[in-house]
């Protein structure tokens, strides 16, 4: 194997950077995460007003280069700014001359450039993992995903889909005001000491019931900190250890610089994008930035979650409100100037174990409401008692709410974030973030006319095209099987 075949992803992004590069694109991306994170600076750079004192904190957190090499920022925001789009999408042969000059009369704009294209061309280890040994996992796993993608568009297609969340805690200590899953108080968390070997056979019924490779794609904490379980890290090497599976976290204790310390002690050997620091004040991001040099957080993401700062939070939790999308009667001619926010934070379709309570929860990834006010949709739930019986458990789960067909006994009905909209040639279902066409009006007209009644059973539904409506059975199935495939059917019974 060569040197380059050894490298993991995220050290491949860097492979076609000299080290001096290297070392001015951290200080970029330092300089960046001041003006994301600093209101105050953030002002100063586009007004051209950098203080002495500004500068000076600049250079006592490892920024270093000269200030006129950005001067593209103030003097040319818009132009730099469609640049670093550009490059980010991987669309560098649409940019026109005016832009180009701009790039070529900053170097450090055109190395930020350079670097965005490789983030955003870093291949995606999620995409690719193979289907569950288990069917009905597998086909309901596909489901949610083709129903995610509907129903959230964009931002569908970025979701991971993780299979399982292990719990290390009940509830959260830290309390943010934007928490999409209200997190409820803290309860209490998994001791190493006394529980390490139940949480080892936790993790290896996952293996056996779901395969190997399934496991790797796991989160150890959902609606919990990682920072509240004190051997969190210990877990996450038995994990590593059962499962080959080096899991992510993301963390909103940054400034708790030992525990961050040993969290890249632990992270480093890929290396990975872990941890992912939420910065909830512009302090914390001064203590962050006080322990660590740019080139130690250069894999890091810094997410700035200061209650000033501009970008959107999701809407759901602690700071639910209904969020309108396509639902309404918004004019579809005008589709392009719709701008749906994003619908949720959730990034699971299979398990959250709450290793603490014995909870197990069967969910996926919704567009948040009222109804489903955490932004995923829960389908299943259940207590197991130990160790013991939870292969069981999940079983029943499985059994119960996994099917590779609808159900005869069950109402079949369009998913709730939809509308149903009848047609000349069929029917229109508006998602939150688009429109699907279903045109054929000898099959989709009726059907889909039952279905969002929402009413009957299928095979009520079944009885009554074939016999009144005098509709091929075979056609029939088939057509009721395609929509159940792409997830448009409904499967919280
Ligand atoms: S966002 Fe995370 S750290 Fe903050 S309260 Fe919610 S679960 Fe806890």
């Amino acid at each position: 194997m060569s040197e380059y075949e050894k490298m993991n992803e995220y050290e491949k992004m860097y492979e076609s950077f000299t080290e001096n590069e290297i070392d001015r694109i951290v200080q970029l991306k330092r300089f960046f995460e001041r003006i994301d994170g600093d209101k105050a600076f953030r002002e100063a750079v586009i007004n051209n007003a950098i203080t002495p004192a500004q500068e000076e904190r600049l250079r006592s957190i490892g920024v270093t280069f000269d200030l006129p090499e950005v001067a593209f920022l103030w003097e040319a925001a818009d132009k730099a700014y469609a640049y670093m789009i550009a490059m980010l999408k991987n669309r560098a042969d649409q940019l026109d001359a005016e832009i180009l000059e701009i790039v070529d009369r900053y170097p450090l704009l055109k190395l930020w450039g350079r670097h965005l294209e490789k983030v955003c061309s870093c291949p995606c280890k999620y995409d690719s993992i193979p289907d569950s040994h288990n069917k009905k996992f597998a086909a309901w796993r596909k489901r949610r995903i083709a129903a995610v993608k509907s129903e959230l568009g964009a931002f569908g297609y970025q979701i991971s889909h993780a299979v399982f969340a292990f719990e290390l805690s009940d509830g959260c200590s830290v309390g943010c005001w934007f928490c999409s899953f209200a997190a409820k108080k803290l309860k209490g968390f998994l001791d190493y000491n006394t529980r390490r070997d139940y949480f080892r056979r936790i993790v290896q019924h996952c293996v056996d019931l779901f395969g190997k490779d399934q496991a790797v794609m796991a989160l150890p904490y959902y609606c919990s900190e990682p920072h509240d379980n004190p051997s969190y890290i210990d877990f996450i090497k038995d994990y590593e250890e059962l499962t080959g599976a080096v899991l992510c976290t993301s963390t909103a204790v940054g400034d708790d610089i030992s525990w961050v310390r040993q969290l890249l002690d632990y992270y480093k050997k890929g290396p990975y994008p872990w941890p992912r620091l939420s910065v909830l004040s512009v302090e914390m991001l001064d203590k962050i930035h006080d322990a660590f040099s740019p080139r130690e957080l250069q894999y890091i993401q810094l997410l700035m979650q200061m209650k000033e700062h501009p970008r959107q939070k999701v809407a759901g939790g602690r700071i639910l409100k209904e969020i309108e999308g396509l639902r309404g009667e918004q004019d579809l001619k005008n589709r392009e100037e719709l701008n749906v926010p994003q619908g949720s934070i959730a990034c699971v379709s299979g398990f959250r174990i709450n290793l603490v309570s014995k909870t197990i929860e069967l969910f996926s990834p919704c567009f948040t409401s009222k109804k489903w006010p955490y932004g995923y949709r829960v389908f299943d739930e259940a207590v197991y008692n130990d160790e013991h019986d939870f292969p069981e458990v999940v079983q029943a789960m499985i059994e119960r709410s996994m099917f590779l067909s609808p159900p005869l006994d069950k109402p079949l009905r369009f998913r709730d974030d939809t509308v149903f909209r009848p047609t000349e040639e069929g029917f229109d279902l508006l998602t939150p973030s688009q429109r699907h066409y279903f045109k054929s009006r000898e099959t989709c007209g009726p059907l889909g006319e039952l279905i969002a009644a929402g009413e009957s059973t299928y095979a009520q539904i079944t009885g009554q095209l074939v016999k009144k409506n005098g509709v091929n059975p075979i056609v029939l199935r088939a057509a009721i099987q395609k929509l159940f495939d792409d997830g448009f059917i409904d499967e919280v019974y």
